[in-house]
């Protein structure tokens, strides 16, 4: 649906506004600019101002401005997307090679996911799908947490939805998602989860990216069953329900880490809604930072009260405590899980639990060495050795020497020895997880570290990122496109950011949220994630930040204007002195936007000047 910023710099780049706008107003040379009756609301002198250098009009009697694409948006009542492809069919761009093979991928992949969604969801509430239901009630799921959580089907037939994907047109993308596989001998597909219980994987956006599958029954094969990453799906920075506990985790500042699907969804059902799982994969930084842009400044982890939750702590604790994400541990009673317990004990019992939660290092030590520093020298030893990868992860640096000195506190030992014993070896300095942990080859060669670029991602147009200010402005229309009806001075048009400005026109059309976020390009999404946090969650609240927003973009792009005719004024012959006729010019804009300066920060963007700005009605 999005246009490539980079496609739209190069159509306003080609179009000649000046002879656009001539088409359809007498434009008189002043200056550097040019000068016209504004099309947009009716005047007898002139105060319509196209300034090609900047490719951008501007009247300063209904404040209409923007650029190309904006005048022929107005002038036609057209969409964005419409004016843009227009113009770049008179520009002679080429807006169909633009489109990048990675998103038609990605756009592919979704097809093929979203008609398997369907597929598994319907056959759950189907009569085959009784066998899986009756498993979902002997966990103590509703049909509500089942809704909620999209779970679905798969029977054990071989060739259930590949004849939906082959029927839908869409098997090729089936199999590129991971849900079919080929048949080794002859040709023709198979499916790749059969009788299992489905449980989708989703964006924090909520769109299904992945599946995983539960075996049903006794049939062979790992008991859970995960779809491949993808351009979809990428493990390490997926967290399961994530795309539920967001709000809560933005409320609580909080984020609840189990390790299995059943036991976030089982919390969820009991009320613990700030829960998410990993999707059996090991925490990376990745998951942290995606933690980090939902705002939660707490992690517990709650985990089962026996060998298998002991042994979980430990391997999670080195991506945690290098990541310096404040983490406290929940253990569970011997012999039970989070989803049994949140069952049981319900959601009061599940808080007073995390209330207990201690210190993640506190909690290692504790675990590891009860007694101590009364421990005897090998008991020591032994525990310092099962917390070498610990300490290995942990780059040198505040939470290091934090951590060592009290595990030197624990055991009855200076930090400094601890540090000596800990190296033994030098320890090589763990980064955060890299994505292709499969790459062969000898690491003691020190000049290659670093040294490689990830091979799958094709140099291409690299999209920058927009603005705080203008992600918060569209991260607010995401959130309640209503707002646009706000936007009385039409700041919409003036955004810079050309990839944010297709984003907002396409929201302003109705195109599903989801989607947008889908097709946003990482640099966008990643700016519009972060201004996402910032979105008040009040209604009246939201509003009012939303018209602040549209007031400070306002006064940005006056005060641009305001600078570029400085420096205009700065270049003629003469500067300063008004006594050529190009520098009058230029006074009298410079007095206009001073004076629209002064109505937009004393009326802001009250309903008086919105009729004006409306102005097409004429
Ligand atoms: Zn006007």
């Amino acid at each position: 649906v999005l246009i490539p910023e980079h496609k739209i710099e190069e159509v306003l780049a080609r179009v000649d506004l000046v002879a656009l706008v001539s088409r359809h107003v007498e434009l008189k040379k002043s200056g550097r600019s040019y000068k016209g009756r504004c099309p947009f609301h009716q005047e007898k002198s002139p105060s319509f101002y196209v300034t090609p250098e900047m490719r951008r009009f501007k009247c300063f009697g209904c404040q209409a401005g923007g650029d190309a694409i904006s005048f022929v948006q107005r002038l036609f009542g057209k969409s964005f997307m419409d004016a843009v492809k227009d113009l770049a069919r008179e520009a002679g761009v080429d807006l169909e090679a633009a489109v990048d093979p990675s998103a038609r991928e990605r756009q592919q992949l979704k097809e093929a996911t979203d008609v398997a969604q369907e597929h598994f969801r319907k056959l759950l509430w189907s009569p085959e799908g009784q066998s899986a239901r009756a498993y979902l009630s002997t966990r103590g799921l509703s049909d509500d947490t089942i809704r909620e959580f999209g779970l679905g089907f798969a029977p054990p037939e071989w060739e259930s939805l590949s004849k939906e994907l082959l029927a839908r047109g869409v098997l090729e993308f089936g199999f590129k998602a991971g849900l079919v596989l080929k048949r080794q001998k002859g040709d023709g597909y198979f499916d790749m989860f059969r009788a299992r219980l489905i449980i989708p994987i989703r964006s924090p956006e909520g769109r299904t990216i992945a599946f995983g599958g539960r075996q049903l029954g006794e049939d062979d094969g790992p008991k859970y069953l995960n779809s491949r990453e993808s351009r979809l799906y990428n493990k390490s920075e997926t967290l399961y329900g994530l795309d539920r506990a967001r709000d809560d985790i933005r409320r609580t500042k909080t984020a609840v880490l189990v390790e299995g699907y059943f036991d976030c969804i089982g919390l969820h059902q009991a009320g613990q809604r700030n829960a998410v799982a990993l999707c059996s994969t090991a925490l990376t930084a990745g998951h942290l930072a995606l933690l980090e842009r939902m705002e939660a400044k707490t992690l517990v982890l709650l985990l089962d009260g026996d060998e298998a939750g002991r042994k979980a702590v430990e391997r999670l604790a080195p991506a945690l405590l290098a990541g310096g994400t404040p983490t406290r541990v929940a253990t569970l009673p011997e012999g039970e899980d989070p989803d049994t317990f949140a069952r049981r004990e319900g959601q009061a019992g599940v808080q007073s639990l995390l209330d207990k939660a201690e210190p993640l290092s506190r909690h290692l030590m504790q675990t590891l060495l009860p007694e101590g520093p009364k421990a005897t020298f090998e008991g020591k030893m032994a525990a310092l050795a099962r917390l070498k990868p610990v300490t290995a992860a942990l780059p040198v640096g505040l939470h290091r020497s934090a951590f060592l000195s009290a595990l030197g506190q624990h055991l009855g030992l200076a930090a400094q020895e601890l540090e000596i014993e800990l190296r033994g070896k030098q320890p090589e300095p763990v980064r955060p997880v890299p994505k292709n942990p499969g790459m062969p080859g000898p690491q003691s060669s020190p000049g290659r570290v670093g040294a490689k670029t990830p091979a799958d991602r094709p140099a291409k147009n690299v999209e920058r990122p927009p603005d705080a200010l203008e992600a918060f402005y569209a991260a607010m229309l995401l959130a309640e496109p209503r707002l646009q009806g706000m936007d009385v001075l039409r700041v919409g048009d003036e955004l810079k950011h050309a990839g944010l400005r297709a984003l907002v026109a396409a929201n302003a059309q109705g195109v599903s949220p989801a989607d947008l976020w889908d097709e946003a390009p990482e640099a966008l999404g990643r700016a519009l994630r972060m201004a996402q946090g910032q979105v008040p969650r009040d209604e009246a609240a939201r509003a009012r930040a939303f018209q602040d927003a549209c007031k400070k973009l306002k006064l940005r792009a006056i005060d641009e204007q305001l600078r570029h005719i400085m420096r205009e004024t700065a270049q003629l012959p003469g500067a300063g002195a008004l006594l050529n006729e190009d520098t009058r010019r230029l006074q009298e804009q410079r007095v206009e936007l001073l004076a629209l300066k002064r109505r937009v920060l004393s009326e802001g963007t009250g309903d008086d000047s919105g009729t004006k700005a409306s102005g097409t009605a004429v």
